[in-house]
Formats: structure tokens, sequence, C-alpha cells
């Protein structure tokens, strides 16, 4: 059998996807499969930072499984409900990897795209990568009516460049976690830090 890359003593670099979920008993497995997917054809360790942001379901019960199953799965349990920022400040705090990626559980954050992500940092040479939605489809009109006015009052009232439609699925190289990491805001908002933050 052909060695694998990280058979050979060279070190290989390792992803990990930053996950923060709350109440998502049915989506986890489903997500996990997909990306399954694309992961196994990078060039890169892959592991998992499920961050379960104080779950009443079996979240915790579904993690843990999938933790027995496959051991690159990992997860930090929250006492209670603290919402997605602090999940995802928590799983930026704990990921090891050389880049880490953040992604909501409900493949809105499509993982096909992972590949390209990463050749984008890789081979491309940019810091970070961020993705935006195009439109605002399949959205109930009175939700596109406040995301959009909540976005018009950001661009008034904070110097942070937001990009319209942006999402929190952003793949980034460690120096740039650190940094992210390194701000001392305590009501966090991602999308805007992300940008803000500088880098290629
Ligand atoms: N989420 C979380 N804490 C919360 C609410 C949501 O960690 O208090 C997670 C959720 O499980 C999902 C991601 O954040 O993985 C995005 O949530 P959702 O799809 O509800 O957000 P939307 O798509 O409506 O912006
Ligand atoms: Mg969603």
């Amino acid at each position: 059998m052909d060695q694998q890359p990280w058979e050979s003593g060279i070190e290989m670099q390792v992803l990990t996807i930053v996950v923060p979920v709350f109440n998502e008993q049915d989506t986890i497995e489903k997500f996990y499969e997909e990306t399954e997917k694309y992961i196994t054809e990078m060039p890169v360790k892959t592991e998992y930072l499920f961050v379960d942001d104080g779950s009443s379901d079996q979240t915790l019960d579904v993690l843990s499984r999938l933790h027995e199953k496959d051991s690159k799965v990992g997860y930090l349990s929250f006492s209670r409900n603290f919402g997605k920022e602090s999940a995802i400040y928590a799983g930026l705090e704990n990921a090891r990897g050389d880049i880490v990626v953040v992604m909501d559980v409900d493949l809105q954050d499509p993982p096909f795209m992972l590949p390209q992500m990463y050749e984008a940092l890789t081979s491309e040479g940019y810091d970070c990568v961020g993705t935006r939605r195009a439109n605002r489809k399949g959205e109930p009109v009175i939700r596109s009516f406040f995301a959009r006015q909540f976005y018009k009052l950001m661009k008034k009232i904070s110097n942070a460049e937001e990009v319209d439609g942006a999402r929190d699925y952003q793949m980034m190289k460690r120096h740039v976690v650190d940094a992210i990491l390194s701000m001392p805001e305590r009501n966090r908002f991602s999308k805007a830090i992300f940008g803000w933050i500088g880098f290629r």
C-alpha cells in the first residue's frame, strides 16, 4: 500500500473545523458525513471541534458518540446557552490547528467549498478566506428586511467594514486566529472583526 504523507515523517498541517452547535441533535451527523466527503481529498490532517452552546436536547450525547466513533472529533460543552459568538470564541481559543475554519452545522456553509478555501490559503498566499451569500433567496422577507437594516446601522456606527451577506464561514491561518483572540471586545461581532483586523 502507498505510504500516506503523515507516515513519511513529514509534519502535516492541522486544520481545525470549529462548529458552534445549539440543540442540533438531528443535524450534527449529516454535517459530519457531508464534510468528511471533502476533507478526505485535502492534503491536511483535519480535526473537528464542536462547541455545544448549552443545548437542552441530545446534542452532547450525539457528540460523545461521534467522538467514540472517530477520535478526530472533539467537543467542548457550555454550562448554559451563551450564544454563537461566545461559542465561536471558545472554539478559536481551543483550536490547535495551523489553519482554522468556522462553520455552521446546518449546511448553510457548504462543505464543498473547503478544498477551494484551503487552496487559497496554502497556494495563493492569502491569510484568510471569507464567504458571503450572494442573495437572500429562501429567507422570510421580514428577516431579510431586518438583516439589511441591521447592516445599514452597523455601517453607520462602526468603522469596521462589513461585507453585505458576509458569513462566519471563514478559514484562517494561525496568526490570524491569534490576532482575533487578542482583541479584548466582550460583546463580539465576528463578521466585523474578521474584516477589521486586516491581513490579506
Ligand atoms: N448556534 C449556537 N448558539 C446559539 C444559536 C445558534 O451555537 O445560541 C449555532 C447553531 O447551532 C448553528 C450556528 O450557530 O450551528 C448558526 O445558527 P442558525 O442556523 O440558527 O443561525 P442562522 O442561520 O439563522 O443565522
Ligand atoms: Mg442557519
